[in-house]
C-alpha cells in the first residue's frame, strides 16, 4: 500500500464523461489499497475563457481579482470530481488552495508555493479519505487567493507530493509521456521509457509543453520521480527521475523545436565597456526575458550583437532597441520573427565530443542554414528559418538514430 498522487489535466477533465473517467481511475487505484491525493486543472479552456472575459471588461484587470477568478475553474473540476466520487460512495473531500495550506508568496498570476502544511491532507487521507485537491492555487500569508502560473497544476502536484512525502507522483495528461520529438511533426518519434530532470528541464524550457518548468524544478529538488502518462489508456508514460537513475545514458536523448522566438539585431555597436549593459537593462525592465544572445568579433572598433526574444515580446523588444540603437550609435536595427530554435538534448554529451559537428553536418546536408549557435553542458541549439523546422526535426531525429536506439 503507498500513498500517490494523481495530477489529471485539463483535458481529461474537459467534460463530465472524462471527469467519470478520472473518478473510475481514481477509484480503482484506491481500491487496490493506496491512499490518494488527487491534483486537477481547470476544464481544457476555462482558464483562456476566464482571462478573456476579464479582458472584456477591461485591458489591464486587477491581479489580485484576476486570480480570484482563475481559481475557480479548478475549484469547479475539484468539485465534480468529489460529487462524482462521492456518488460511487466513495468518501472523497475536497480542498481549495487556502484550505490544503498551500502557501504562497504575493506575486498574483504567478506566485511561488513557499510553503504547505499538509496537515489536513494528511488527516483526511488516514480517515482513508479520497482527497481532491484545486491545483493551481494557493493563498498567501494574509489569504489573498493567488495562482502559480499558466501550467501551474503541475506543480501543486509536485509540490504536495514532496510535502507529504508521496510514493509515486503521476502527471496524467493527453499524451503517452515524454517523446523523442513531436510525433505530429516526427512519425518515428519514440516514446522515452526514463528520462532525468536536466534534460526534461531543458525539453520543457525549449517547448516541449507537457510540463510546467517549474514542476520539474521542484520535483528535482525535493527528489520526486515523476511519472507523465495518459489519462486516456493504461500505458506506462515516461519516468522523469534522478541522472542517476537513467541506466542508459544515451548522448542525445530528443530534438526540440521553438517557433515562438524572434531575433534582433544591432548592427555596428561601440565596442565598449558597459554597452551589453546599456542594451539589455531596458528591455529586461520591460519584463522581456532574452534567451541567445551572440556578438560578433570587433572590426573596426564595431561589433555586431545578436539576441532573441520571445515572438509575443517581439515589436516592443524592437523599439527598445530602435531607441537604444539611436543612444549608443549602432547604425542599424535588423529583426526577423520567421526563425525556429531546433535543439538536441542529452545528458550523454557531457562525455561525448562530435555531437555539435554531427548536428552541423546533418543540418547542412539538407541545405539548412544555421544563423545562430548556443550550447549548454546537455544541450546543442541552432537557430534557423522557421520554414525548414520540420524537416530539421525530423532529419536531426534520424541522425542521431532516436527511432531506432532502445531507450
Ligand atoms: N488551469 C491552469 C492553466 O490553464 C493551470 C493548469 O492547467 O495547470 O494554466
Ligand atoms: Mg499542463
Amino acid at each position: 500500500m503507498g500513498l500517490i498522487v494523481q495530477k489529471y489535466g485539463g483535458t481529461s477533465v474537459s467534460n463530465l464523461d472524462r471527469i467519470r473517467n478520472v473518478a473510475n481511475r481514481v477509484a480503482k487505484t484506491y481500491d487496490s489499497g493506496h491512499n490518494i491525493v488527487v491534483v486537477l486543472s481547470a476544464m481544457a479552456g476555462v482558464t483562456d475563457g476566464l482571462i478573456e472575459q476579464a479582458n472584456q471588461l477591461t485591458e489591464t484587470p486587477d491581479k489580485r481579482e484576476l486570480d480570484v477568478l482563475l481559481a475557480t475553474g479548478e475549484q469547479m473540476t475539484a468539485a465534480l470530481l468529489a460529487i462524482t466520487l462521492e456518488s460511487m460512495r466513495y468518501p472523497a473531500r475536497s480542498l481549495l488552495g487556502h484550505q490544503a495550506e498551500i502557501l504562497t508568496n504575493t506575486t498574483f498570476g504567478n506566485a511561488r508555493i513557499l510553503n504547505i502544511g499538509a496537515g489536513r491532507i494528511k488527516a483526511l487521507i488516514n480517515q482513508r479519505h479520497i482527497v481532491v485537491v484545486a491545483g493551481f492555487q494557493g493563498c498567501d500569508d494574509e489569504g489573498n487567493i493567488t495562482t502559480l502560473g499558466r501550467g501551474g497544476s503541475d506543480t501543486s502536484a509536485v509540490a504536495i507530493s514532496a510535502a507529504i512525502q508521496a510514493d509515486a507522483c503521476e502527471i496524467y495528461t493527453d499524451v503517452g509521456g515524454i517523446y523523442t520529438a513531436d510525433p505530429n511533426i516526427c512519425s518515428k518519434a519514440r516514446r522515452i521509457e526514463r528520462i532525468c530532470y536536466e534534460e526534461m528541464l531543458e525539453m520543457a524550457s525549449l517547448g516541449a509543453k507537457v510540463l510546467q518548468i517549474r514542476s520539474v524544478e521542484f520535483a528535482k529538488k525535493f527528489n520526486v520521480p515523476l511519472h507523465v502518462r495518459s489519462s486516456f489508456n493504461e500505458e506506462e508514460g515516461t519516468m522523469v527521475v534522478n541522472e542517476e537513475d537513467v541506466m542508459e545514458k544515451l548522448v542525445v536523448s530528443g530534438v526540440t523545436c521553438n517557433k515562438n522566438e524572434a531575433r534582433i539585431t544591432l548592427r555596428k555597436v561601440p565596442d565598449q565597456p558597459g554597452i551589453a549593459a546599456k542594451v539589455f537593462s531596458p528591455i529586461a525592465d520591460a519584463g522581456i526575458q532574452i534567451d541567445m544572445i551572440i556578438q560578433n568579433t570587433r572590426q573596426g572598433g564595431q561589433t555586431d550583437l545578436t539576441f532573441t526574444v520571445p515572438e509575443k515580446d517581439f515589436n516592443q523588444a524592437l523599439q527598445i532597441s530602435n531607441r537604444i540603437a539611436n543612444e549608443i550609435n549602432a547604425t542599424e536595427v535588423l529583426g526577423d520573427s520567421d526563425i525556429a530554435k531546433v535543439s538536441v538534448i542529452g545528458v550523454g554529451m557531457k562525455n561525448h565530443s562530435g555531437v555539435a559537428a554531427k548536428m552541423f553536418s546533418a543540418l547542412a546536408a539538407e541545405n539548412i542554414n544555421i544563423r545562430l549557435i548556443t550550447t549548454s553542458e546537455i544541450r546543442i541549439s541552432c537557430v534557423i528559418t522557421e520554414k525548414y523546422a520540420e524537416l530539421a526535426v525530423r532529419t536531426l531525429h534520424d541522425a542521431f538514430s532516436l527511432s531506432n536506439e532502445k531507450i
